[in-house]
């Protein structure tokens, strides 16, 4: 795993929030950080800013909501990784979250920005407890008769015995 990867891992682990879909934007309130949504022009998708007294994460409100997400998770990455910048201005941060070498991210803080949102936005181990959870929704894990020990007599109302299935 690279050290970006560790670095989202860590701070799911330490926030507790690692139910999909991750709450980036409370995880990055929870850093001090301010969000601020604009419909920036061109093909600027966000940028983070800091001093000593704040940290501002802006986002493009134009783009999609993945494309957000995405952002302020990438953004999130650079805080965490990149100290000492002041200042980072994305232009068009790509998504594609399992691919993020093979994207023009040409420089190494690109890079592991990328690979730290992914991690973020589908930590593998909440990726294979949701799927998990789909696959066994429904589906009872005793082996207990629908309807109970009753019904000597109405044998009508018994027929669906859906309760035990909602
Ligand atoms: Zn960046």
């Amino acid at each position: 795993m690279s050290r970006a990867e560790t670095k989202a891992r860590s701070l799911l682990e330490k926030t507790g929030m690692d139910q999909i879909p991750v709450p980036v934007e409370k995880i990055a309130e929870g850093l001090g950080v301010k969000l601020r949504y604009e419909p920036f022009e061109g093909d600027i998708s966000g940028m983070l800013f800091r001093d000593e007294q704040r940290t501002i994460i802006g986002v493009n409100s134009r783009e999609s909501l993945a494309r957000q997400r995405f952002t302020i998770s990438h953004e999130i990455g650079h805080l965490l990784l990149h100290r000492g910048r002041p200042m980072f201005v994305e232009k068009h941060v790509h998504v594609n979250l399992r691919d993020s070498r093979s994207s023009t991210a040409t420089n190494q803080e690109e890079i592991e920005a990328n690979q730290f949102a992914a991690e973020l936005l589908m930590p593998n181990s909440a990726v294979r407890r949701e799927a998990l959870k789909r696959l066994t929704k429904g589906v009872p894990s005793s082996g207990e008769e629908p309807g109970g020990t009753g019904g000597t007599s109405r044998a009508a109302p018994r027929c669906c015995g859906r309760s035990a299935w909602r």
